[in-house]
């Protein structure tokens, strides 16, 4: 399942790149900004600056939306099915109401990623899978990927890691760089927050390093979480290790999603401001260029 595709992107790989926007993460990260994409299945998101007030056409659809006596639509979430989503897919008229999340046949993904061919050649792009975590649907990835090379087109995979060996293993051979989470070195840090096994994205980050032609490793920084410079450079010390390691993010923690866990009803738990510590991202910079044990010179860059 997926719920986007973003064409004519500049952020994630080289050049002009599609992403495939794919559903579905085992990992729980307080600070998500894609909450949307976290359940495998489809998601309904209500946003009520948006709806009408006298537009009736949801609760025609279904008796699980209703007015309360304010005139404001509520919504018995736990009692929405896969067929109450079909028949709210195309009813609203502004898209207050929206489904997140669509099945399609690969093929017909393959052949709409493969529209913007020519600019993807002419700039040096391609196609990145990103998500949620795209690996959850390792036999898409494979497919689409390998049927990209095949047309002589890059691909790139945005990743957490967070998945068994073998599905990583399926698409090695058909994916051109690796877009990385490193979060943490601290396993229980790690267990408590993201909800995930650091010791798994670990393994396979070592086994990743032996085969990969190109990893990017990209370092959110969250506060509470690992901003401090002991943290990073426990990070940053496991990062430079591993060979085909060529370039390092530094993503200093934004609320830019925050908005989209009220279209979901779900609680945020993570700061509500953007970090703002230019002095710790410049030290972390300079001790990641200058790393003693680096295997090769890397390239540190701190994203907006
Ligand atoms: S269909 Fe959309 S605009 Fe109409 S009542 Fe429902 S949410 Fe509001
Ligand atoms: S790994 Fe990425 S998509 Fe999954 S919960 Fe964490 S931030 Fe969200």
């Amino acid at each position: 399942m997926y719920f986007d595709i973003q064409r004519f992107s500049t952020h994630d790989g080289d050049g002009i790149r599609s992403i495939l926007f794919l559903k579905g993460c085992s990992l729980a990260c307080p600070w998500c900004q894609n909450p949307e994409s976290r359940s495998e299945k489809r998601s309904l998101l209500f946003d009520q600056r948006l709806c009408l007030q006298d537009c009736q056409a949801c609760q025609k659809e279904t008796n699980t939306i209703t007015r309360n006596k304010e005139g404001l639509i509520v919504i018995d979430r736990l009692a929405i099915d896969e067929k109450v989503l079909d028949s709210l897919t195309q009813c609203c008229p502004t898209q207050a109401l929206s489904v997140c999340g669509k099945e399609t046949q690969q093929d017909i993904l393959f052949e709409t990623l493969l529209k913007d061919k020519a600019f993807y050649i002419q700039s040096g792009g391609g196609v990145t899978f990103s998500g949620g975590e795209p690996l959850m649907q390792p036999e898409l990835v494979e497919n689409i990927a390998k049927r990209m090379h095949q047309q002589g087109i890059n691909t790139a995979i945005e990743t957490c890691m967070h998945v068994p060996w073998k599905n990583i293993e399926r698409v090695l051979p058909y994916i051109d760089c690796w877009l990385t989470d490193l979060k943490h070195t601290d396993q229980q840090k790690f267990q408590e927050w993201a909800k995930g096994s650091l010791s798994r994205i670990q393994k396979n980050f070592q086994q990743l390093a032996l085969h990969a032609k190109r990893i990017v490793i990209r370092i959110p920084i969250v506060p509470g979480f690992n901003d401090t410079e002991q943290e990073l450079h426990a990070i940053i010390d496991f990062a430079v290790s591993l060979k085909a390691c060529c370039e390092l993010h530094l993503l200093p923690y934004h609320t830019l999603g925050i908005n989209k866990y009220d279209l979901l009803d779900m609680p945020y738990h993570c700061a509500d401001k953007p970090l703002d510590n230019p002095v710790l991202l410049i030290n972390a910079q300079e001790y990641a260029q200058n790393h003693p044990q680096s295997v090769q010179k890397l390239t540190v860059t701190i994203r907006g």
